[in-house]
């Protein structure tokens, strides 16, 4: 299960290059999360300078907080793996802790590594008196192997979360995650930015004015102009779809009306 979810640095197809309108975070991730794994030896000698173990990406759905978690393990050349947490969920708690240790196990033998956990506070919510027993040991032991890795100076593996919903993690998990950031719907700007790098390599428009496109499509996410612009491709390929097939059937008649004046000529 775990296999299914891991790619080696080699093969993670998402870099900075495919993000846009968010220089300004790519440069703090850069400083606080990329350079103390580039530059492990100098960061680890002192306690004080570790790198982060824990690193929380929050803001609304499709703002690119998945794409900044994988190009940051692509930069930082580290394994990523994505844990499901419904994995750790669902099942009965005998085979989840077996699975959170199996998980924590190949982070470390892979590491660098980064252990990405979208909607994390699904999972690592605030503890309540009516939690299930089986969740709160599943935190208990999510956490006591977290700390593994915190008190092991040499360590380089990172539990990544996202959430939309940072208000609802247990603040034991918060204090876990030293570094983290905000990833926000993106302004105007950033969206005339985004159009432009999703269309980058597309046959549009000569003149498309991408200001204004920005400008039209306010509360738009990153995913949602990224659909804006699949469903104007698609929509401009069934043009051309129909109008192709509409030639062919023009020509497909033509020929049958020639053949049929030939026939005509040849019974004569
Ligand atoms: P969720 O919270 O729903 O998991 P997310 O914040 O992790 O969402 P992503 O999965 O990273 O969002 O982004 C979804 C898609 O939206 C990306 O695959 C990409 O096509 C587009 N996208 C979002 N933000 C950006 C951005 N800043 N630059 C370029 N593309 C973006």
């Amino acid at each position: 299960i775990i296999a299914s979810q891991l790619v080696v640095p080699d093969e993670i197809n998402v870099n900075w290059k495919d993000i846009a309108g968010l220089d300004h975070l790519i440069q703090e991730l850069r400083e606080t999360v990329i350079l103390p794994i580039q530059k492990r030896d100098l960061f680890a000698d002192s306690r004080l300078t570790q790198p982060p173990k824990g690193v929380l990406l929050h803001g609304p759905p499709g703002c690119g907080k998945t794409l900044i978690a994988k190009a940051t393990a692509k930069e930082a050349h580290m394994s990523f793996i994505n844990l499901d947490v419904s994995l750790l969920t669902d099942k009965w708690y005998g085979e989840t802790q077996k699975l959170a240790a199996a998980v924590f196990s190949l982070a470390v033998k892979l590491q660098p590594c980064i252990v990405f956990i979208d909607e994390i506070e699904s999972f690592l919510r605030t503890r309540t008196q009516h939690d299930h027993e089986a969740t709160a040991m599943m935190k208990t032991q999510f956490m006591s192997l977290w700390d593994g890795l915190i008190t092991d100076p040499g360590c380089t593996v990172i539990i990544m979360g996202a959430t939309n919903r940072p208000q609802d993690l247990d603040k034991a998990i918060q204090r876990r995650m030293p570094a983290t950031f905000h990833v926000p719907m993106p302004s105007e700007n950033q969206r005339e930015r985004i159009l432009q790098l999703i269309l980058r390599s597309e046959p549009v428009a000569t003149d498309i004015d991408f200001k204004r496109l920005a400008s039209a499509t306010e509360g738009f996410s990153g995913s949602d102009l990224h659909e804006l612009c699949r469903q104007a491709a698609v929509y401009r390929v069934r043009d051309l779809a129909r109008e192709d097939l509409a030639r062919e059937e023009q020509s497909k008649a033509k020929n049958a009306t020639n053949n049929s004046d030939s026939d005509d000529e040849y019974v004569d």
